[in-house]
């Protein structure tokens, strides 16, 4: 690779790699402490329109929560949950064969510096790591994008009450639609008062368990307030944030008029004989961070205004 491509950071790698590094624990420590602009605007949204007293002592409750996690400069949820990354990489990234190691890194110096509750527990050790990484965490989800030299980075925090604890299920085509909507209103009656709503429903139907639930996991990360381009999906998406905010879980699981800040839905082409379906649900706090990165390691936030790494 020629140096006019690889930008003028890249001629000193591990120079490029730390400041790669100072950018995501950056990004770490604005996500555990900030939610990202369109998850406050529907929650302020929401908050407007309550009516249950209840329902709006929960939300002043969330929002001075907000405001002091800034004022003091702390975590806005205790669970730091486990570190998912999804990356859109272009492969002319001049950093691409750093990123993960750089990843793992910054989280570690995040774990330190925010500071991050430890999560990670690790499998037959039954050991918490003590730094929020371990066996293949942080989970790394790779995009690759051809011939383009800067990357889109998304960090999550993936809560233990509410992202995590998703399920995937293959129907048949048989059951169809009629049984992706029974299974998940079976699941949120059943378990979403205990994920912190509202909830942002991520809703992934696919061919098989493992890309509806990727596909799940997807459409949280899309802005509240975009819909799926497809118009039948956004059809379906309205519909089923109506009829979810009509089962009146309500805010924090105290009953109000609303249950779910969205419902956000990713597909893939299924095969004739499956009709899969994953759920997987985003609370209140809905921690997650958007960077786009250029190769002169410029970058910007694109999901907190006025933030800057
Ligand atoms: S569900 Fe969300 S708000 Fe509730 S404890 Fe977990 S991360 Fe925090």
């Amino acid at each position: 690779m020629d140096e006019d491509r690889r930008g003028p950071y890249c001629k000193d790698r591990p120079q490029a790699a730390e400041r790669l590094t100072a950018i995501i624990e950056g990004l770490m420590a604005l996500v555990g402490k900030r939610l990202p602009d369109d998850v406050r605007a529907r929650l302020e949204e929401l908050r407007s329109r309550e009516d249950s007293p209840l329902g709006r002592e929960v939300y002043a409750a969330m929002f001075t929560n907000l405001d002091m996690a800034e004022a003091l400069d702390r975590p806005c949820c205790q669970d730091t949950g486990i570190i998912q990354f999804f990356v859109r990489a272009g492969t002319a990234f001049p950093l691409l064969g750093e990123l993960e190691d750089c990843l793992k890194e910054a989280l570690i110096r995040a774990t330190r510096s925010v500071p991050l509750r430890p999560n990670v527990v690790e499998f037959f050790d039954e050991k918490n790591t003590g730094n929020n990484t371990g066996t293949r965490i942080p989970w790394v989800d790779w995009e690759l994008i051809p011939g383009l030299d800067s990357i889109q980075l998304f960090a999550y925090m993936a809560g233990g009450g509410c992202s995590l604890p998703g399920f995937a299920r293959v129907l048949t085509p048989l059951e169809g639609y009629e049984g992706v909507y029974r299974a998940l209103f079976d699941q949120i009656i059943a378990y979403g008062v205990n994920a912190c709503p509202p909830l942002l429903v991520g809703l992934g139907l696919g061919n098989s368990a493992d890309t509806a639930a990727r596909l799940s996991k997807k459409a949280l990360l899309r802005f509240i307030g975009v819909r799926n381009p497809h118009p039948r999906a956004a059809e379906m998406e309205e519909r089923l944030e109506g009829a979810l905010n009509k089962v009146g879980i309500g805010p924090g699981g105290l009953l109000g008029n609303h249950s779910v800040m969205a419902v956000h839905i990713e597909q893939a082409g299924r095969h004739t004989a499956t009709f899969a379906m994953g759920l997987s649900t985003g609370c209140w706090a809905h921690r997650r961070g958007l960077v786009e990165i250029q190769k002169d390691l410029s970058c910007r936030v694109l999901s907190h205004g006025g933030a800057v790494l």
